[in-house]
């Protein structure tokens, strides 16, 4: 039985809970090409737009048809009944997978569902729209000082260290519903010891599925819970 388990997922896992994923057919992100809406000069030349696009985002996150689905949930109970060490690290900056239970979450590329101070760096939780005429909570004086609590292209992904650790000491790692694109998550699955069991859960191939020990096809609603069951059992 694992001990050490790392779990990374991607937009693929909340893609059956109405949330488009990025890499789309399209290659766009809900229309937008993501150097416009996910990177610092994006947002530098045209935050109007930048704001919105997280807004609508946001709200859509909120809006009563989007909720977790069976894969969100299959890995929350697993969490529960598992014995040793467990690590959630998300890409998603939905909310989706503590909406379904699961307490040992690290969002590596931020929370639509917080905001951060341009000024303090400091991050605040958020569910409303953001923009020029937004006051700020601690000085309300200062108004349309607050991004997105996103990371962007070029900025630095959250919580490494801990990432980092949790993937060289693992025994299995599975990653769901993400296309090994976009680095550092791409490079996870080689950061793993030799001696790590890897599993990809994906609805296609991706450009790193050779480097996995095991791969299965299909939508994540049914080989998560599958996969997961089995690991129980
Ligand atoms: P991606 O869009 O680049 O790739 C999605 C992957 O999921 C693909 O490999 C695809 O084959 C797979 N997939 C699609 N539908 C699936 C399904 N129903 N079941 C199983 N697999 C499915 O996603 P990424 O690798 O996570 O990178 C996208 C970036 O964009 C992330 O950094 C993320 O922050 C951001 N993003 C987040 C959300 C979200 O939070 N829900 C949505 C879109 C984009």
């Amino acid at each position: 039985m694992y001990k050490k388990i790392v779990v990374l997922t991607g937009a693929g896992i909340s893609q059956e809970s109405g949330l488009k994923t990025f890499r789309g057919s399209d290659g766009l992100w809900e229309g937008h090409r993501i150097e416009e809406v996910a990177s610092p000069v994006g947002f530098e030349n045209d935050p109007l737009m930048v704001w919105d696009f997280y807004n609508q985002r946001r709200r859509q996150l909120l809006c009563d048809e989007v909720d977790y689905n069976n894969a969100h949930k299959s890995l929350a109970e697993f969490e529960k009944n598992f014995c040793g060490d467990f690590l959630l690290v998300t890409q998603n900056v939905d909310d989706l997978h503590e909406r379904s239970g699961s307490q040992n979450v690290l969002h590596m590329h931020g929370e639509l569902l917080k905001a951060r101070c341009l000024d303090t760096s400091r991050v605040y939780d958020w569910t409303e729209d953001l923009g020029e005429k937004t006051s700020h909570p601690d000085f309300p004086e200062k108004v349309g000082r607050l991004r997105p609590h996103i990371v962007w292209f070029g900025e630095m992904p959250l919580h490494m260290d801990k990432i980092s650790q949790a993937l060289k000491q693992c025994d299995l790692f599975i990653s769901i519903g993400t296309s090994a694109q976009v680095y550092p998550a791409a490079g996870f699955v080689s950061m793993t010891s030799r001696s790590c069991h890897r599993v990809e859960l994906n609805l296609e191939d991706t450009p790193s599925s050779m480097i996995f020990d095991e791969t299965h096809r299909g939508l994540a609603t049914e080989v998560v819970s599958n996969y997961f069951k089995d690991l129980l059992s």
